[in-house]
């Protein structure tokens, strides 16, 4: 198998969870890592963990659905870095309830963080790809894309960053750039420990309720989704594109 070479990689939301185990997972490849986060001092904690395995990473921290933070953010950790060539929009937020009770707030929120800030970061890195002939793009798609019981703001972004990636496979293909999608089903993350608390579930009763219903019988950690994202960000992976992959335990969740 051919060396991995260094390439910067840059992580929304990559202070916790998905994302701090997606850039410590890049940075082991030998990826130089921009963990990008709303706190600086949150995606601080990531690149320290990264430093202290041998890793290279810098911290940085934007609000992805502010388009002048994102480019001073792209164009930082190109100056720091190098041009960001691989780039994993994973920034994410919920603002759960049912339509009849849900706000325009909650509604614009959750679309703003994961629609317009997937869009604002991919134009912004993707004239580094262009240029470089080179590029990797995953969006963190969600298994609630198909639908979720309140979730209609988060379910209709889910099923945007699908097409989303779909059109940007087919339009940077020609210059060596592949858009994927990964779609995780259940993870363990703050992110669920907090539908969790609004249901009034205790966390690890929820995570067993939920694993008796995935067909491989748990509950799935961020490394499984870093393990899928490090394939498609891969070397290897350019002929994969414009695909949603469900990391899910089974087909659906
Ligand atoms: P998480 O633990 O809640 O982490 C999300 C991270 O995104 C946090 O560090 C958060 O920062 C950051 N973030 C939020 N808004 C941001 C913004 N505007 N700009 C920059 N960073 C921002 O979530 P997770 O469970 O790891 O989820 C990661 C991704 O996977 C999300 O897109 C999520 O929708 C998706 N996903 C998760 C699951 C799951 O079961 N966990 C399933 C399907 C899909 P703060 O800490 O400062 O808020």
């Amino acid at each position: 198998m051919a060396e991995t070479p260094r390439r910067v990689a840059l992580v929304t939301g990559g202070a916790r969870g998905i994302g701090a185990a997606t850039a410590r997972r890049l940075a082991a490849e030998g990826r130089a890592v921009g963990v990008l986060d709303l706190n600086e001092s949150d995606a601080q904690r990531t690149v320290d963990a990264i430093t202290a395995d041998g890793g290279e990473a810098v911290a940085v921290g934007a609000d992805v659905s502010d388009a002048e933070q994102v480019d001073q953010a792209v164009a930082a950790v190109a100056e720091r870095l190098g041009p960001p060539v691989i780039l994993v929009n994973n920034a994410g937020v919920i603002r759960d309830n049912l339509i009849f009770k849900m706000s325009e707030d909650d509604w614009d929120t959750v679309m703003n963080v994961h629609l317009r800030g997937a869009f604002l970061m991919t134009r912004a890195a993707q004239a580094h790809m262009t240029e470089a002939g080179f590029g990797r793009i995953v969006n963190l798609s969600s298994s609630s894309a198909q639908g979720n019981r309140g979730q209609v703001n988060y379910s209709a972004a889910k099923a945007g960053m699908q097409g989303f990636t779909k059109t940007l496979a087919i339009e940077l293909g020609k210059f060596g750039v592949t858009a994927n999608a990964v779609a995780p089903g259940f993870i363990e993350t703050d992110m669920t420990a907090a539908t969790a608390a609004r249901v009034g579930m205790d966390f690890e009763d929820f995570k067993k309720a939920a694993a008796g219903n995935i067909p491989v019988r748990r509950t799935g950690r961020p490394e499984d989704i870093a393990n899928t994202i490090a394939f498609l960000t891969g070397e290897e992976a350019g002929f994969v594109s414009g695909q949603v992959i469900y990391v899910a335990g089974g087909p659906l969740d």
